[in-house]
């Protein structure tokens, strides 16, 4: 999925500690559906109900917003549905003129969401419905500004502003939890996607175009530039979505997952902009699209705004051209070789493969049953108890599943699919061999009922788990559905669906077995996908790459030459023109003035333990977490820690094996995790503090329970299965290096942080790029019952009530017996001696350094001390951060010099940082870093009241985003940062003046800090030190 704002989920300024850490995937967890929103609750509400057992719902007499029947605003309410299971009432209306679905979700949420949704099928691999997504949002015929969805970031407190284009469908989408914002995003995204312009300029830019290398000169190379072309060249360089990707155009070959819906490069340019507006024709026909509201405000208003300005201009068309038939299905299977890039940060050479059985299975459309392979999939292949478990991970032979592992519906026909990563090619028989022992033992043995019951009560506990981002993530869960026209209503009767498989399971004992022999067992529709790395595949990107251009430079007469140079200038000049966002509607402060209000928080102590209580409404949730103080363990141990936390819950206790703590844990809670956190002193950044921390949650009636697992883990744990031990560390190292190619903007962050100061650097030991070559080195000159004894010295000197705090949040009525229970838990944790609580932090001499990746497009970074969160200049500088995105960044280093992205940001341990995200000039983008002061200077009228507080609003955006019930008091708990602090921070934030801008514009960029570093993640340059007057280490 491609989504328009990828790079932009730095998200709030408090948190971003070890944020590129978080990125990672874990591999313990391998559900498609966690991808989707990180603890988003309708995880579940994907794999679904059913349209063929109906069962009766007694609704009592209730009273209902619209009515079965009767017609709105042009739209007849067709169906209505209160669903108990999230405490919602689900209205589906459809539009009389066109024909338009409207899902409107009524529920007591602040964050409410609006989408526009088009079932878009390209049929080839020029990035079509990917290159519209971006085109609509540069402007339309009301809102006629170049880029009003950029302009719009900073003029609104949205709590998410977001284009996506799927295999199938793109999706426009935002929430916000205030009306008046909500009502102007609503106007501007539906101008967007029903009249956008689509500028030719605009297509250029967007899409691609022929260039001189200098614009100024007409004999100077032509080169190929374009937003979504340097985004897609990107994109294929990250293995686990190159691979992910040709599972789905092989497994479903014959249709329009045959293609690259987001664009090859090398085809793109065969993209013109006649097709593009056919496209826009044909499938952004209101017929064709599905419209998505969801909250508390007035759905009236939405009702009158779309039938009247959009929907009643149009007439039904017959949108069947847009419907995606089944695949057909195979009478073989199938094996399909492809070659990657050689990731040079990855595994060695020789094991740097992948290869994956993929299962066609049943429609989306059959919810009852995709929700039963769902959770029959988890079964199979989730955790130490799962068969493919047993079968691939534990034998060792791998570097565990890879990303593509598990049950996917994202498309019409299901798909199954285990793969592993980082084998050897000898061993990609034995996947094979082991899928279909495995299989056969499976049906023959059947699967143990306490096992298939852990996996149904974190299916049920999920669904009372409370998100802000409830109302997005029901959305992005039923994207797929709805677009194949499945009941997406149904699909939310998540209860239901677990009691019909309850009592199937209950009256044949075999009907697991049964499914298995039906897709596993007689399912021709198979597809073996292997991979292996290529040392020339980027030498042959590049080359054809060349021959395209070669090609279609050969083709040029003069007339096309010229038009080529003038249109050059054209874009530029219109890049460089300042836009007319007055035309734009904007919040104003008396829209923005109130601060969130959050509950109160508790401070007691309780057996010696300093411990936070809040007391929330958390349906029936009590959420626990206790942090452990690690800031006095010596440096080698620290450097541990991050591998601790990844295998310390899977180890198992004395008391209970691994297998069995894996059940029990499950049975009880959400899971026990652990994660490494990292605070430096808000007040005067001169030391910082590491902790630990364990996180779970459980129903209330198991938080006994719950606490009881945590003691057995805490005290219990054991570490002596070296066997065991030695196949999590290998996992844990194939699984670091994932994802760098996506996320490389943090990691250039983390590297440039690392060259300012001592704390950072030890951040980007634990987190960043140098996190992955120490683990590899460690592990290569250490065996394992060594790396066993000393991370079980860990563990033996902070799991004490000495280093401990905890928080908890609970329910009103829950809380006292929640707190009593907790007094249990501590008065049996040990005490010991006392930790160290803080380090020192030294900051460091300026120095630069690059991490040699082979990709074609790179990520840059420059860091700099400024001053710590509690610091009076920090808001400003929060304030000045965004505007220095939206006003020059984006501008200079996105639109002129075609990177994906970029942007500034300060965070609360007082570093300031530029960014830029898959950019294919590192050099010209850091000269553009160092030219901000001359920038702010010749610019000074940009610089108005306007811009000042849109500015505010950005910041705003981060300080009121929504959190969860569970996460609450988090700010205070792991930063020190009380609500006090936060207020005055937001009201110190909301009154800085232009005055006071310059003020520290003068203190913090006339001259270059006597503490920056700088780094890039990519491939080599040439000139590097020439062109940006810098020594740099190369690091290969
Ligand atoms: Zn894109």
């Amino acid at each position: 999925m491609f989504s328009r704002l990828k790079f932009m989920s730095l998200a709030s300024d408090r948190t971003t500690v070890l944020r590129a850490q978080r990125s990672r995937t874990n591999c313990k967890s391998v559900s498609k559906f966690d991808g989707m929103l990180s603890d988003a609750n309708p995880k579940k509400a994907n794999i679904a109900s059913s349209s063929q057992i109906q069962v009766p719902h007694l609704i009592k007499k209730q009273v209902y917003k619209f009515n079965e029947g009767k017609l709105y605003h042009g739209f007849q309410c067709e169906r209505v549905e209160r669903i108990p299971d999230f405490d919602l009432t689900s209205y589906t209306l459809r539009h009389e003129g066109t024909g338009t679905e409207l899902w409107h979700i009524d529920r007591n949420d602040a964050n409410n969401v609006f989408s526009i949704n088009f079932r878009t099928t390209p049929f080839d691999s020029t990035g079509l419905p990917h290159i519209l997504e971006h085109l609509a949002l540069c402007g339309s015929k009301n809102y006629p500004v170049r880029d009003p969805f950029f302009k719009m970031l900073n003029r609104s407190v949205a709590t998410l502003m977001n284009a996506m284009t799927g295999p199938d469908y793109t999706l426009y989408h935002l929430s916000t939890m205030n009306e008046v914002d909500f009502r102007n995003l609503q106007r501007i995204y539906l101008d967007a996607v029903f009249n956008p312009n689509l500028a030719y300029l605009d297509f250029l830019q967007e899409g691609w175009r022929l260039e001189h290398k200098d614009l100024h000169n007409r004999e100077s190379e032509l080169v190929i530039k374009g937003v979504v072309y340097n985004e897609m060249k990107g994109a294929v360089s990250d293995n686990s979505k190159v691979f992910n990707r040709n599972l789905r155009n092989n497994i479903l070959p014959d249709h329009t997952y045959g293609h690259m819906y987001g664009g090859n490069p090398l085809e793109i340019p065969k993209l013109t902009h006649t097709d593009l507006i056919e496209f826009h024709r044909k499938y952004y026909h209101p017929s064709n699209a599905r419209i998505y509201s969801y909250g508390s405000f007035d759905l009236t208003k939405t009702l009158a705004l779309v039938d009247k300005e959009y929907l009643s201009l149009h007439t039904r068309i017959d949108n069947s051209y847009s419907r995606i038939p089944l695949q057909q299905r195979w009478s073989q299977p199938r094996h399909v070789h492809i070659s990657s890039r050689l990731d040079n940060m990855g595994a060695a050479f020789d094991r740097q493969n992948q290869i994956a059985i993929a299962l066609l299975m049943c429609e989306i459309t059959n919810i009852q049953e995709t929700f039963e392979l769902n959770v029959l999939s988890e079964i199979l292949i989730r955790g130490p108890n799962s068969a493919f478990y047993k079968s691939l991970i534990e034998p060792n032979f791998s570097g565990g599943y890879n990303q593509s592992t598990g049950y996917s519906s994202g498309t019409k026909d299901t798909v199954f699919v285990v793969g592993l990563q980082d084998l050897l090619v000898k061993d990609f028989k034995k996947l094979n061999d082991f899928f279909n022992l495995t299989m056969y033992k499976a049906m023959k043995e059947g699967f143990e009922s306490q096992h298939v019951e852990s996996i149904l009560h974190n299916t049920e506990l999920s669904l009372q788990h409370q998100s802000p981002h409830f109302g997005n993530a029901l959305l992005f869960n039923s994207t797929a559905l709805w677009n194949h026209d499945g009941d997406v209503v149904s699909n939310l009767r998540v209860l239901d669906m677990i009691a019909r498989l309850r009592t199937c399971l209950k009256l044949n004992k075999n009907y697991f077995q049964e499914k298995m022999n039906k897709y596993f067992e007689n399912n021709l529709h198979k597809l073996t996908l292997t991979m292996s790395p290529d040392e020339l595949y980027d030498e042959n990107f590049k080359q054809a790459e060349l021959d395209m251009l070669k090609h279609k430079t050969n083709e040029l007469d003069n007339e096309k030459l010229e038009e080529i140079y003038q249109n050059g200038l054209k874009l530029d000049a219109s890049q460089k023109a300042t836009p007319n966002t007055n035309l734009l509607p904007c919040l104003s402060l008396s829209d923005v003035k109130e601060p969130p209000i959050w509950p109160k928080l508790r401070i007691q102590t309780i057996q010696e333990v300093q411990t936070q209580i809040c007391e929330v409404p958390t349906n029936e949730i009590t959420y626990l977490k206790c942090l452990f103080n690690i800031t006095g363990l010596s440096e080698d141990e620290i450097k541990l820690v991050p591998l601790f936390c990844n295998i310390i819950n899977d180890m198992g206790t004395i008391k209970h094996d691994f297998r069995e703590f894996d059940k029990l844990v499950l049975s009880k809670t959400a899971g026990i995790n652990f994660k490494l956190n990292f605070v430096e002193n808000v007040e005067d950044a001169k030391s910082y503090q590491l902790s630990l921390m364990m996180t779970t949650h459980a129903l209330d009636k198991n938080v006994p329970d719950m606490l009881l697992l945590c003691r057995d883990l805490l005290q219990n744990f054991t570490l002596e299965d070296t066997v065991r031990l030695k196949m999590l560390i290998e996992n844990y190292i194939s699984n670091i290096s994932i994802g760098i190619a996506s996320s490389g903007h943090l990691y250039a962050m983390l590297g440039a942080a690392a060259l300012v100061s001592s704390a950072s650097k030890l951040k980007s030991l634990l987190s960043g790029i140098d996190h992955i070559d120490f683990m590899k080195n460690f592990v290569q000159k250490n065996n394992t019952a060594d790396i066993r004894d000393q991370l079980k010295s860990i563990g033996k000197k902070v799991f004490n009530k000495s280093n401990m705090r905890v928080a908890i949040n609970s329910s009103d009525s829950y809380l006292p017996k929640a707190v009593d229970h907790l007094n249990n838990f501590l008065d049996k944790m040990p005490t010991l001696e006392k930790l160290n609580e803080s380090s020192d932090i030294t900051l460091l001499h300026p120095s630069c350094q690059q991490y040699l990746m082979n990709i074609p497009v790179s990520y840059c970074a420059k860091a700099f001390f400024a001053v710590p969160y509690l610091h009076k200049d920090h808001p400003s500088l929060c304030v000045l951060s965004k505007l220095l995105s939206s006003k020059y960044l984006l501008p200079v280093v996105r639109e002129q010099n075609g990177a994906y992205g970029a942007g500034a940001k300060i965070s609360s341990d007082g570093i300031f940082s530029f960014y830029s995200y898959r950019d294919p000039h590192s050099t010209k983008t850091l000269v553009a870093f160092e030219k901000t002061y001359e920038w702010l200077q010749s610019e000074n009228k940009k610089i108005d009241q306007q811009a000042l507080f849109e500015a505010k609003l950005g910041v705003l955006q981060q300080l009121d985003s929504p959190i969860a019930p569970g996460n609450i008091g988090m700010d205070y708990f792991l930063y020190d940062i009380s609500q006090e602090m936060l207020t005055k921070y937001r009201s110190r934030m909301l009154s800085i003046t232009i005055d006071e801008l310059h003020d520290v514009i003068e203190r913090y960029f006339k001259e270059n800090s006597k503490n920056y570093g700088k780094c890039i993640l990519g491939p080599p340059i040439e000139c590097l030190e020439l062109e940006t007057s810098e020594k740099w280490r190369i690091i290969a």
